[in-house]
């Protein structure tokens, strides 16, 4: 059973053929790591993985559902609800508190209450070690603990699958590794999927497969 399969994409700019044709299937609890080198269609693959970009040709499920298929409300309901994204720069809201930015996906067209997404979130923060850190703003958090607040964002709904795309691409080494166990830690006792693009040897090895990209292709 996949939980995500992703078949034959295409995607191309004017006349830059970016993805020429990419198959993917990832299984509940994996942890894929995509590597390759810069421009390779990495961030693009990944945000069609995410729905956040239409592909030219070929499909994608996330567990039964042919994404593509759906109308651009439900679509935007599913990606709230499914889909945990982890980017390089957080994207943390500047103006919000650790705990407001971890709430956020829950207020976005979910039938969650205002108790119960504040609850989750405070459990989140907490397994993240980031309990006395709730109320600071982004900007008094450090690299590591800004990202651990991205990564609480993105457990908050629940999803299926995390994408994250470079995720400790800013971070110092020692951060970096704190987070590469955090991933494998929410694997193992919650059973989170990851698919992670990454520049992290490291990481890479860690994961249970190591995906090659190069000139819109999958290697391996
Ligand atoms: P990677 O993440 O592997 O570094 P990207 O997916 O970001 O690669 O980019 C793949 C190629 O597509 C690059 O040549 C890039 O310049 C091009 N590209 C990406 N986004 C756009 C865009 N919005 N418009 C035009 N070209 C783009
Ligand atoms: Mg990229």
């Amino acid at each position: 059973m996949n939980l995500l399969h992703a078949k034959g994409i295409k995607r191309t700019y004017g006349s830059l053929e970016v993805l020429k044709g990419i198959d993917l299937e990832v299984k509940p609890g994996e942890v894929v790591a995509i590597v390759g080198p810069s421009g390779a269609g990495k961030s693009t693959f990944l945000h069609i993985l995410g729905t956040l970009d239409r592909p030219e040709g070929g499909q994608v499920f996330i567990q039964d559902t042919n994404v593509f298929e759906l109308k651009d409300k439900e679509l935007a309901r599913f990606r709230n609800e499914k889909i945990g994204f982890i980017f390089q720069f957080h994207n943390l809201l500047a103006e919000f508190t650790a705990l407001e930015n971890a709430c956020m996906p829950g207020y976005i067209n979910t039938n969650m209450r205002e108790s119960e997404i504040v609850k989750r979130g405070k459990e989140l923060l907490d397994l993240l070690g980031l309990s006395s850190r709730m109320d600071h703003l982004p900007s008094q958090l450090s690299g590591g603990e800004q990202q651990r607040v991205a990564v609480a964002r993105a457990l908050l709904n629940k999803p299926v699958v995390i994408l994250a795309d470079e995720p400790s691409g800013n971070l110092d080494s020692q951060s970096a590794l704190d987070l590469h166990h955090l991933f494998f830690r929410l694997r193992d006792e919650l059973g989170h999927t990851f698919v992670i693009v990454t520049h992290n040897e490291d990481l890479a090895e860690m994961a249970d497969r190591r995906l090659v990209m190069q000139d819109g292709n999958m290697l391996s």
